[in-house]
Formats: structure tokens, sequence, C-alpha cells
């Protein structure tokens, strides 16, 4: 069991406004006190409320902070334990203070996602609903978000618990079936396996085909825009980093810090590749034989294609046309505001009507038809769907295929009449790796392996 009280900076590092420290657990309110003054001491507090005070450390007497504190005690709490919020002045200095003069009176610091993992431990919340939580720390995009909001509130746990039942079920007809063979017909119970099996196999492929939109919900569709100069490239970047602020993060450590970009079309987050190459007009198609621009070519799920509608096509584009063929491509005719030259029968015919989207970046034309044609290469066009139940964690849609094939097993078992307490086997199989989805039978190492994937302070 818990036993020990941890605290934490729980706001990012750096200044702010405001910082806040996190302690939860037993000695939360009774550790904090002892270097609190105020009105009223913060154990003769009532749970749920504010008080103004100071910080100061009791053995030297020093005043370190004006603070603001919240005392919520359990079990109406993020981890289900007596939790104290201490904000503070955002400088980074005072927090590391305040926190130091905890750790002297009796708290530990926390490990990343030590109070998410306390509510996990303490049931407030299942394993998906906790990686959820490390979802919306990390979205990227509002309907990544939603989604992650969504799972945190329980929504996958929910949909698993119900095939999960319906397996339960299943395995209790057949215990029947095996204590009391009289009372059933062997075939009835055959045809009764492979209709449960049938129906719970149709509910994993569903979750499972959400797998790959949750994905890019998560991650962003890996976007290359590519087209020779002058055609529009810059001016698409930037009619789509208008849609939604762009999200710009660095990733130290290679020899130039590389920047990704995410734009939004429609809620959809793109992640841009190799946009600082775009921005200094390198030209793709020109430098083809760039291994940078091959790469990023070759790492896209997406391709946007930019021409000149004003123009003929040109060599180094017929040969672009060649290579992009077999790959994801939406061509955007650009300059669709000055007379057309450009063959446009034959790109319809080599992408396909809806791949091919006529704009005018210049007069803001043709945004929505670029959108619809984005939805109906990776949503199927059904992006306003209101279930926004997606598999977007790679450990749940591996237990997924775990789970189906396990139960596909099942099925083959029953149709070739294999006596059903081994068919009960594969089905207890899928029913605990259904389990390991929702925490339910999953090993201490992977809960130590989920959560170390939070912040500090989370
Ligand atoms: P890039 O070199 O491919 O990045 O192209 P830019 O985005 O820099 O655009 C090149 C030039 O074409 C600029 O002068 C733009 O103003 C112009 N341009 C971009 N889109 C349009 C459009 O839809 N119509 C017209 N007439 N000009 C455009």
């Amino acid at each position: 069991m818990i036993e020990d009280t941890i605290a934490a900076i729980a706001t990012p590092m750096g200044e702010g406004g405001i910082a806040v420290i996190r302690v939860s657990g037993d000695e939360a309110v009774a550790i904090s006190d002892r270097v609190y003054r105020g009105k009223t001491k913060l154990t003769d507090m009532e749970s749920h409320t504010v008080r103004y005070g100071f910080i100061h450390n009791p053995k030297t007497g020093e005043r370190v902070e004006e603070v603001l504190v919240t005392i919520m005690r359990a079990p109406k709490t993020f981890t289900r334990e007596d939790v104290v919020e201490i904000s503070c002045h955002g400088g980074f200095v005072s927090v590391k203070k305040v926190l130091d003069l905890l750790l002297e009176q009796g708290a530990r610091i926390a490990e990343p996602g030590e109070f998410t993992k306390r509510a996990f431990l303490n049931g407030r919340i299942d394993l998906s609903q906790a990686e959820a939580v490390i979802d919306l720390i990390r979205a990227k995009s509002d309907r990544a978000f939603k989604v992650a909001l969504k799972q945190s509130e329980g929504s996958l746990s929910r949909q698993i618990k119900v095939l999960r039942h319906q397996l339960v079920e299943l395995m209790a007809h057949i215990e029947v079936n095996i204590d009391y063979p009289e009372h059933d017909v062997e075939e009835m119970t055959n045809a009764f396996i492979k209709d449960k099996c049938t129906n719970a196999l149709a509910e994993i492929d569903r979750l499972l085909v959400t797998a790959q939109q949750g994905k890019i919900l998560r991650e962003g569709i890996t976007t290359a825009i590519v087209g020779r100069p002058n055609v529009g490239k810059s001016s698409l970047m930037n009619t789509l980093a208008q849609e939604e602020k762009a999200i710009v993060t660095e990733i130290a450590g290679t020899t130039r810090d590389v920047i990704e970009e995410y734009v939004h079309v429609n809620g959809i987050p793109l992640k841009l590749l190799d946009t600082a190459g775009i921005r200094e007009t390198t030209d793709l198609v020109e430098q083809i034989g760039v291994e940078r621009s091959r790469n990023a070519l070759s790492e896209a799920d997406l391709i946007l294609f930019v021409v000149n509608g004003a123009e003929p096509l040109q060599q180094g584009e017929h040969e672009l046309i060649e290579q992009l063929r077999e790959r994801q491509v939406i061509v955007i005719v650009n300059k669709l505001d000055l007379p057309q030259e450009i063959e446009l029968n034959y790109l319809v015919e080599v992408f396909g009507d809806e791949r091919v989207v006529r704009m005018s970046l210049l007069e803001n034309q043709g945004i929505t038809d670029l959108e619809k044609a984005i939805a109906s290469i990776f949503f199927s066009g059904q992006l306003e769907s209101g279930d926004l139940t997606y598999v977007s964690n790679v450990r749940h849609i591996h237990l997924l295929k775990q789970a189906h094939s396990a139960l596909s097993e099942a099925y083959e078992a029953a149709e070739s009449f294999v006596p059903i307490d081994m068919i009960q086997i594969d089905i207890r199989n899928a029913w605990e790796q259904l389990g390991e989805i929702i925490g339910d039978s999953v090993s201490d190492s992977l809960i130590d392996q989920i959560f170390s994937q939070f912040c500090l302070g989370k």
C-alpha cells in the first residue's frame, strides 16, 4: 500500500504568473502546515477551500513566499488521497524553495506521473484512462484533445467492459455445459459459441478500424508539400497556418535543430515535413535527387503536390507525377484566378477526381475542397462522426489484435468440434487480454513503464 506523501512542481518550469506545487498523501496537510503561516492552521481548514498566507522556513523563521493554499481531503481528489496545492509566484527560485521545505518536512519528491499512478492504484481511474491523461497533455489539436478527453472519461473502458462481460457470459455458458453435459446438445453450444465469437470479433474489428484514425489524430498526418518554385507552396503553408495557430516544436540534438510544424485542416493535424526547407525556397522538384527531399517524400503519409494552373506542366513535374502515382497525393492546382493552361484532364486521369483540388491561394478559394479531399483519404469522409472513441494507443492496439486472434481460434475450434474445454481457454485468453487494456491484470513493470511517460508533477 502507498504510505508516503509525495510533492512536485505541477506547472511547467520557467517563469510564469504563478506556479503550483502539489502534495499528495496521508501527511499532505500536516507537512504543509509546518511550513505555512496564516490566520488558521491548514489542519483546521475544511476540505476544498483556499487560504491566503505565507510559507516560511520553520528552522530559521525566514519568510519564503506569499501563497494561496488549497486543501482537498480524500477521497474526492485526483489521487483519492489528501491533496494540498500551493500556488506561489511563478519564479523558479521561490517555487524550488517551497518544494525543498516540504521535502525537509517529510514529503518525498514525486516521480513523473506518480500522481496519476496513485489515481490508478487507488481505483479512481483505470489504465486506459490514465494513458489518456498522457494524451491530453500531448494533444496537438483540438480534435486530438477531445478524443483524449473522452477516453480519460472512460469511453474506451466502457466498450471494453461490455465486450468482456459478453465473454464472461459465454464462459459461464460453456462452464455449465462442461458440468452438466446432459443439459445441452453439443451442436447447439458450438453454434452459440460461434455466434458470440462473431459478435465480439466484429466489435474488436470496429475498434481496430479507429486505430489508424486515432494515430493520425495523435501524431498528425506526416505531410510533404512539393512543387517547383513560385507555384504557391509558401502561400499554402501560410493559409494552413492561419486556420488554427500552428504549433512549432523544436527537437534539439541534431546538427541543426529540426523544426516540426503542425497545421490543422478542419481539426486534422498535419505534421509538415522539412518546412524550413520550403521556407528557404528549396525547390523539391529540382532537388529531387537530394537525399533530404527524397527522405521527406518517402516518409510522408500525404503529399501535397502544388502546381501552377496558369502554366502547362513542365518536364520535372511529369517526372514527379510518375514517382507519385502510387502514393497518397493531393494535387493542388493553384492560381485558379488566372487563365488556366494546365492539363487538368491528365491530372484527373492519373490521380482521380477527388484528388485534384483547384485553388486560388491568393483569393482564398478551394480550402474547403482541400479539407474534404484530406478527410476522404484518411477518414473515409466521415470525420464528423459523433463517436470520438479512437483506439490510438499502441499497447491497446496490440492487445486488441491478440484478443482478436484468440477469439478467431475459438471460432475455428468450435467449427471443427474441438472439445469445449479447449475452446474455453482461447476465450479466457481473449478476456484477459482485453482486461489488460483497462489494467485489470497488468504487471508492476508495465505500470511503471506507462507512468514514466508522464511529465513531473502530473
Ligand atoms: P513557392 O515558391 O512555391 O513557395 O510560391 P509562393 O507561395 O511564394 O508564391 C509565389 C508567387 O505566386 C507569389 O508572388 C504569390 O503571391 C503568387 N501566388 C500564390 N498563390 C497564388 C494564386 O492563387 N494566384 C495568383 N495569381 N498568384 C498566386
